[in-house]
C-alpha cells in the first residue's frame, strides 16, 4: 500500500531470523551513529525504540580517528565485523571530504560488505503537503561501480581521468534484485534508467543485462528511460513510474530528485542490500553540517530506516506501530522540525511521536 514503507525480506530463506515472524527473541543490530546530525537522529531512533519495546539491542560503532589498516579507512575493523556477524545494522551519514582526503566511508562499507544494491523508497506522506500527493516510487541504484570505482588519476598536468566501471556480474545482480523486488511487492512496472546512447559500452552493458532479466519477468511491465527525459518526467509526473533501476551515480543524483517531490531530503530512507540477506539501513541524505548539534534535524529519514529494517527483521508490527506514529504526527504538523516548515527541535519531534505510537 502507498502509505507503508516497502519490507525488505528480499531473499527470506538464508537467515535464521527471517524464517520466524514476530519472534521476541533480542537481535542484536550494529548501530553507526556516523557524523553531524547522526548522533542526534540515532538517539531518536533509539528512544522511540525503547518506547514501542522493539527486541532489538544496539551494537554501537563510532567512527574512528585514524585509519585502520585492514580496512585502509577510517572505519575499524571491527565495526565491519560487527555488521557481517549480525548481518543488520542501522547507520547515520558519514562525511566525505569533496576533492581530497580520504576514500569515502560510505564506500568503504558497501564494497567491503558486498551491498550490491541500494533500495531508496520515496512515498508522499499524506497530511504533509507538497506539490504532489502521489509519489510513490522505488529507486533501486547499484551500489558498487559505475563511476564510484574511485579509478582516477591525473594522466599528464592539466588532464584527469575517472574510470566509469560496469560488470555484468554487477549489473545481473542489481537487474534481478529490482525484478525480484517489483514482483515481491506487488509493483507493475521496472523502468531502467541510462545513458546508453552515449556511455555506449558501460551504460549498453547494463541495458543488455536489465533486458535479459527483464524476460523472465513478463508479469511486470518493463521500460528504458534516457536520464535526462527520466528527470523531466519525475517532475512534471512521478506517478509515471514505480521501481527504477540504474547505474549507481544516476541512483544518488535521481534518489535526492525524487526526495524533493515528496519534502526533502529529512523524510526518505534506503536500505543497502547484500547476499545472504545481509542489510545496512540509512537515510539518504548526508550530515548536514548546517544544522549539525543544534537539535534541528529530522529524525524521520532514519527512522523510516529503521522501520525497514524492522521489515526486513519480520518484526512487522513494530514497524507499522513506528511508521504509524511518524505518518501521525507529521500530518498532525503541530510539531515538525524546520525542513519541513516547523518550529520544533528534534527532542520535541521525537517527543510528540512517542506519544503518537
Ligand atoms: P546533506 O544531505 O548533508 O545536506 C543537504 C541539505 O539538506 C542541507 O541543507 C541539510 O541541512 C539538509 N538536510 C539533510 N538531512 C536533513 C535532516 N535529516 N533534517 C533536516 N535537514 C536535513 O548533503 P551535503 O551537505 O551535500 O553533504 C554533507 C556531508 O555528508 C558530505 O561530507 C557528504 O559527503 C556527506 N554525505 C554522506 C552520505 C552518507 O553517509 N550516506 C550521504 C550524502 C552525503
Amino acid at each position: 500500500s502507498s502509505s507503508s514503507v516497502p519490507h525488505h525480506d528480499f531473499d527470506p530463506s538464508r537467515r535464521s531470523f527471517s524464517s520466524e515472524s514476530d519472534h521476541e527473541k533480542l537481535i542484536t543490530a550494529t548501530l553507526f551513529p556516523g557524523d553531524g546530525i547522526g548522533p542526534e537522529i540515532a538517539v531518536s531512533v533509539k528512544e522511540i525504540f525503547e518506547a514501542v519495546k522493539a527486541p532489538i539491542q544496539w551494537e554501537e560503532h563510532w567512527v574512528g580517528t585514524k585509519v585502520d589498516p585492514r580496512t585502509g579507512s577510517f572505519l575499524t575493523w571491527e565495526s565491519m565485523e560487527s555488521v557481517r556477524r549480525n548481518g543488520i545494522g542501522l547507520k547515520g551519514p558519514m562525511t566525505t571530504p569533496i576533492g581530497k582526503g580520504f576514500k569515502s566511508l560510505n564506500l568503504t562499507l558497501r564494497k567491503e560488505l558486498g551491498l550490491y544494491a541500494n533500495v531508496r523508497p520515496c512515498l508522499s506522506i499524506p497530511g504533509y503537503k507538497t506539490r504532489y500527493d502521489n509519489v510513490d516510487l522505488v529507486t533501486i541504484r547499484e551500489n558498487t561501480e559505475g563511476e564510484y570505482s574511485g579509478l582516477e588519476h591525473q594522466v599528464v598536468s592539466g588532464v584527469v581521468e575517472s574510470i566509469k566501471i560496469i560488470t555484468k556480474n554487477a549489473s545481473m545482480r542489481v537487474a534481478k534484485y529490482a525484478f525480484h523486488y517489483a514482483r515481491l511487492h506487488g509493483r507493475k512496472r521496472v523502468s531502467v534508467i541510462h545513458k546508453a546512447n552515449i556511455m555506449k559500452k558501460t551504460d549498453g552493458l547494463f541495458l543488455e543485462c536489465c533486458r535479459e532479466i527483464a524476460a523472465e519477468y513478463p508479469d511486470i511491465v518493463y521500460e528504458e528511460v534516457i536520464i535526462d527525459n527520466c528527470c523531466m518526467m519525475l517532475v512534471k509526473n512521478p506517478a509515471l513510474f514505480d521501481v527504477l533501476v540504474m547505474p549507481n551515480l544516476y541512483g544518488d543524483i535521481i534518489s535526492d530528485l525524487c526526495a524533493g517531490l515528496i519534502g526533502g531530503l529529512g523524510l526518505t530512507p534506503s536500505g543497502n542490500i547484500g547476499d545472504n540477506g545481509l542489510a545496512l539501513m540509512e537515510a539518504v541524505h548526508g550530515t548536514a553540517p548546517d544544522i549539525a548539534g543544534k537539535n534541528l534535524a529530522n529524525p524521520t529519514a532514519l527512522l523510516l530506516s529503521s522501520v525497514m529494517m524492522l521489515h526486513h527483521l519480520k518484526l512487522h508490527n513494530y514497524a507499522d506501530q513506528i511508521h504509524s506514529a511518524v505518518l501521525k504526527t507529521i500530518s498532525e504538523g503541530k510539531y515538525l522540525t524546520s525542513d519541513l516548515g516547523g518550529k520544533s527541535t528534534t527532542s520535541d519531534y521525537t517527543k510528540a511521536l512517542i506519544d503518537n505510537l
